[in-house]
C-alpha cells in the first residue's frame, strides 16, 4: 500500500507538529484525495506499536467503509460499535463505530490514537465528552471540508491543520478529473433551465447523480427522467435499507443512469464512476457545494472528465470547484484565494463557465472554442434577471429562429430531433409548437 508522495509528505507534516507538541490536529485535502488512506497511516502505526486506535465515523456507510479499509491495511483484530451490526470485540486492536453507538452503550475503547473521520461534524460538546475520556490520546480529524455547519470554529478542537494538497494540484497530478460547468451567468432565485433539458444537452447518456431542493423534488425527478426513457431513481432519508443498498448498486452497474436526492448522498458514498453533478438547488454553504460536486470528481476507467450542471448559478457565489481555497480553523473554514481579475464568464453558444485567464484563453471558449466577447469592464452593471425570465418575452420570431439553431444543433451532433424540443423547453418552458411551414 503505497502512497502518493503528496500524501506521505502530509503523514510526514503531521508527525512532525505532534513531535512539536501537537495532539490534536486536522488534515485536510479534497474529496477523492485519499484522506481514508492517509488517516490508515496513523492507524497501522499505532497497532504496530502495539498501541489501541479509536476510529470515529458519523454515517453506517463510513464506519463500513473504515473498518473494510482498515482490515484491507492487514489489521484483522477490528471491533466495530454500530447499531444493529456490531461485530468482534470491544478491546480489538482498532475500534471502529459510530459516536453515538459508542456513547449511547457507554464504551470507551483504550486508545493511543482516536482518528475522527469527516471532522466537519465533530462539535464542541461531542468533543469535550470523547476528549474527557481521551485526555493523552493524539487527536486526528480528516475532511475535505473544515467548516463546521454553523460556522463555530474547528479551532475550539484542533490545534494546527494541515493542508494535503490544493484541489488544482490534484487534477494536475490526475488524482481527480478536470470539470466542465454549466451554469447561468449570474446566480439566480430560480432553476436556469429545466434539469432534464440541461442533462440532454451537455450529459446525456453519463451516471449522473443530482441534488434536489427537496424529498418530492428528487422523486419528481426521477420519475420525469424515467417518463423520458433514462433509467432513474430516487433515494431519501427514510428509504429502507436494503433498497437503498440495492438502489446504489444499481447505480454502480451503471443499470441506473441518474440517481436523484435531497440530502442522502452528499458524503460518504463513494462511486468513482458517477461523472455528472446536477445541482437542482442552491447552495448556501462552501462545505456542501464541495462534498456535493465532490462525488463525481474522483477518476475511473474511461472518465476524462466530469460535468457540473449548476442550475442556480451556485458557482457565482462558492467559486469554481478546482479553484484554489485556503483553509483555517476559525469558522469559516475555507477561503477562496482571490480571483478578482479572471472573472467567472460564460460562453455566448455552449453556456459553459470558467476562468477564462487561467485556461489561457480569453478570446475563445476552452469547452467548445466559440469566439468570446471581449470581457466585460470592471464594474460593468451585471445583468442579474434570471435566463427564464428574459426567454419569457422572446418573440414568435426569436423563439422560432432558437429552434431552428437547435435542430442544427443536433444534426452536427447527431442527436434525435426530440433533443432540439428538450433543449427549446429548457429555455423557454414549453415545446416548440411551429407548424411545418414555420421551421426550416
Ligand atoms: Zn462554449
Amino acid at each position: 500500500m503505497n502512497l502518493h508522495p503528496f500524501q506521505a509528505a502530509a503523514v510526514a507534516g503531521v508527525r512532525e507538529l505532534a513531535r512539536g507538541g501537537a495532539k490534536r490536529i486536522l488534515l485536510q485535502s479534497p474529496t477523492g484525495t485519499g484522506k481514508t488512506r492517509m488517516g490508515l497511516e496513523f492507524a497501522v502505526g499505532a497497532v504496530r506499536q502495539g498501541g489501541q486506535v479509536l476510529w470515529l465515523a458519523h454515517r453506517r456507510e463510513l464506519v463500513a467503509q473504515a473498518a473494510g479499509a482498515i482490515m484491507r491495511a492487514g489489521v484483522a483484530d477490528i471491533g466495530v460499535s454500530l447499531a444493529g451490526a456490531s461485530t468482534g470485540s470491544t478491546d480489538a486492536a482498532v475500534q471502529v463505530g459510530s459516536i453515538q453507538t459508542l456513547f449511547a452503550r457507554g464504551q470507551r475503547p483504550d486508545a493511543r490514537v482516536v482518528v475522527w473521520d469527516e471532522a466537519h461534524h465533530c462539535t464542541a460538546t461531542t468533543y469535550r465528552e470523547v476528549a474527557s475520556a481521551y485526555p493523552d490520546a493524539w487527536h486526528i480529524g480528516l475532511t475535505a471540508t473544515p467548516e463546521r455547519s454553523d460556522h463555530s470554529p474547528l479551532g475550539d478542537v484542533f490545534q494546527a491543520i494541515v493542508v494535503a494538497i490544493s484541489s488544482p494540484d490534484a487534477v494536475r497530478r490526475g488524482c481527480l478529473v478536470p470539470v466542465r460547468v454549466y451554469a447561468p451567468a449570474t446566480s439566480t432565485d430560480a432553476l436556469s433551465e429545466d434539469p432534464l433539458a440541461a442533462w440532454t444537452a451537455h450529459a446525456e447518456g453519463r451516471q449522473t447523480v443530482a441534488f434536489c431542493s427537496s424529498v418530492s423534488g428528487a422523486a419528481e425527478l426521477a420519475r420525469r427522467f424515467v417518463a423520458a426513457g433514462v433509467p432513474a431513481a430516487s433515494i431519501d432519508g427514510t428509504t429502507p435499507l436494503a433498497e437503498r443498498t440495492a438502489t446504489l448498486a444499481a447505480f454502480a452497474a451503471r443499470e441506473l443512469r441518474v440517481l436523484c436526492n435531497c440530502q442522502v448522498l452528499t458524503e460518504g458514498w463513494d462511486c468513482p464512476g458517477a461523472q455528472v453533478c446536477i445541482l437542482a438547488r442552491g447552495c448556501g454553504s462552501a462545505a456542501l457545494f464541495l462534498q456535493m460536486v465532490g462525488r463525481v470528481l474522483r477518476p475511473a476507467d474511461g472518465k476524462g472528465d466530469a460535468v457540473l450542471i449548476d442550475l442556480r448559478g451556485v458557482v457565482h457565489q462558492h467559486g469554481m470547484p478546482h479553484d484554489e481555497r485556503s483553509f483555517n480553523l476559525e469558522g469559516e473554514g475555507i477561503a477562496l484565494v482571490s480571483k478578482a481579475g479572471d472573472p467567472i464568464r460564460q460562453c455566448p453558444s455552449c453556456a459553459a463557465v470558467f476562468r477564462a485567464a487561467s485556461a489561457g484563453l480569453e478570446r475563445e471558449c476552452p469547452i467548445c472554442g466559440a469566439a468570446l466577447p471581449a470581457p466585460a469592464p470592471p464594474r460593468a452593471t451585471v445583468e442579474r434577471r434570471p435566463l427564464a425570465e428574459i426567454h419569457a418575452t422572446a418573440s414568435r420570431e426569436e423563439k422560432r429562429r432558437a429552434y431552428d439553431r437547435f435542430r442544427e444543433q443536433a444534426r452536427a451532433r447527431g442527436y434525435s430531433q426530440g433533443w432540439a424540443a428538450y433543449r427549446f423547453k429548457g429555455v423557454f418552458g414549453h415545446f416548440p409548437d411551429f407548424s411545418r411551414s414555420e421551421v426550416a
